[in-house]
């Protein structure tokens, strides 16, 4: 493959010392190509898949001319062009047992939502607006050809492809492979992600918190998030801040993994010497972000041991658990999305916000605070949710929302429009 760092010093605005996120963001994407290998699975196992393949429609949907409504079923042309029409009932059409005869001139059946449309009818008349009088029927004027009728293949067409490759199958999607009549689809295997904290000061859950230790919680938040996204999570444990574990660790994940995923050790006091050993184990574009929190991050590869194994994408996030989710979120998530196939990668949606409080910002870089949205006098408004330390996982927690704060933004009058995205489903 060709290196990463020559395809990047290729953007004439690349500085891996101050890369702002939109671009970081773009540099990664335009790398990552979609893992190659696909499964067929039962339709409810491929919640939350990507399809591999289109799926084309063996059908047409709805298979017949229907009805919309409850009412009666007429020719058109049988109307009169002003005024009431009379017409005589010969019968009624249901959902899944039709009207066996033709209706003929003067005539209508009554009709159910979703019956088929009896021969010659091309009206639906909505069974509120019209009379019954005996076996007589009274329809009043302003009707329309085709009104209230389905026509065949008008959701999906047989021979056309009903669902494109690279949607995540959601419940719609679940519905419409149904709707086809089809048992199985062709979904890409996941995306497999080992996970490493490194820390000499971390402590597993089960063991006791000993003098200036901190529990592993990032292992958890990053667990959390990769399984939202369908991914293999290969949990790794916490590796020690030392080199030969640490090189055994990366090595590792690499034989195994399509991404390595690891927190801490990129800050400026261990930077150098993880750096080194990402450097010596594949290609780093050692990125400092324009960003906070989430400054120091690391991108690149890890080199293959040996000519049959593939080789992993590397993401050497931030130790701060703020950091890490917000890392995650920016630039991991998007990775794997493209990673897993998903076509097209859409950009994280914002949308402006009224912000109830003022707010600081640093110059020449984009600031994520964590917001709590609200609603008052017909607007959407936001507040930050508190301290906003990198260390403060609680902000996360208490938070629906980031509020962005852009790379050219300066501070932030209470009242003033802020761009939020929402957390929903992911963080
Ligand atoms: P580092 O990036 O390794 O310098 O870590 C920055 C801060 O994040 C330090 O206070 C670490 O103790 C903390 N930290 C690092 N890794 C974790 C983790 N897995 N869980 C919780 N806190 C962590
Ligand atoms: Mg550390």
């Amino acid at each position: 493959m060709t290196s990463i760092l020559q395809a990047l010093s290729c953007a004439d605005d690349y500085d891996p010392n101050s890369l702002p996120v939109d671009r970081a963001r773009e540099l990664i994407l335009g790398l990552l190509q979609p893992v190659v290998g696909h499964e067929r699975v039962f339709v409810r196992q491929a919640l939350d898949r990507v399809l591999s393949d289109d799926v084309i429609s063996p059908i047409d949907v709805p298979a017949h001319d229907n009805s919309a409504m409850d009412g009666w079923a007429l020719r058109f042309d049988d109307l009169a062009a002003s005024g009431e029409t009379r017409l005589k009932n010969i019968g009624t059409a249901f959902a899944g047992r039709a009207f066996a005869g033709t209706v003929g001139a003067g005539e209508t059946v009554r009709i159910m939502t979703g019956a088929v449309l009896p021969a010659g009818v091309d009206c639906v008349v909505v069974q509120e607006v019209s009379r019954v009088d005996g076996d007589a029927v009274i329809v009043p004027p302003g009707q329309r050809r085709g009104q209230n009728t389905r026509r065949a293949g008008e959701d999906l067409q047989a021979g056309k492809p009903a669902i494109p490759a690279g949607r995540k199958l959601r419940p719609a999607e679940i519905g419409i492979v149904a709707s086809l009549g089809l048992g199985e689809v062709s979904v890409r295997r996941r995306v497999r992600v080992a996970l490493f904290s490194t820390g000499d000061e971390l402590c597993s859950i089960g063991q006791p918190l000993t003098e200036g230790a901190v529990y592993d919680s990032n292992r958890y938040t990053l667990w959390g998030m990769l399984t939202r996204l369908g991914c293999e999570v290969i949990d790794m444990g916490v590796v020690k801040d030392d080199p030969a574990a640490l090189e055994a660790a990366f090595r590792e994940a690499a034989a195994c993994a399509d991404a390595i995923i690891t927190s801490g050790g990129v800050s400026v006091g261990e930077a150098d010497f993880i750096k080194q050993l990402m450097a010596q184990l594949g290609e780093v574009a050692f990125w400092k972000i324009a960003m906070k929190p989430g400054r120091p991050m690391a991108f690149g590869r890890i080199e293959p041991d040996g000519p049959d194994k593939p080789g992993a994408w590397l993401f050497g996030l931030p130790g701060n658990p703020v950091a890490v989710m917000v890392t995650f979120y920016q630039f991991v998530q998007p990775a794997i999305l493209r990673l897993a196939g998903i076509d097209p990668v859409k950009p994280v949606p914002a949308f402006p916000a009224r912000c109830t409080v003022a707010m600081k910002k640093g110059r020449g870089r984009t600031e994520f605070q964590r917001g709590i949205l609200f609603r008052e006098n017909g607007e959407w408004c936001v507040r930050p949710t508190g301290a906003q330390g990198s260390g403060v996982l609680r902000s996360m927690a208490d938070a629906d929302c980031f509020i962005v704060l852009e790379h050219e933004r300066e501070k932030v009058g209470a009242g003033d429009t802020v761009m939020v995205q929402l957390m929903n489903g992911l963080v």
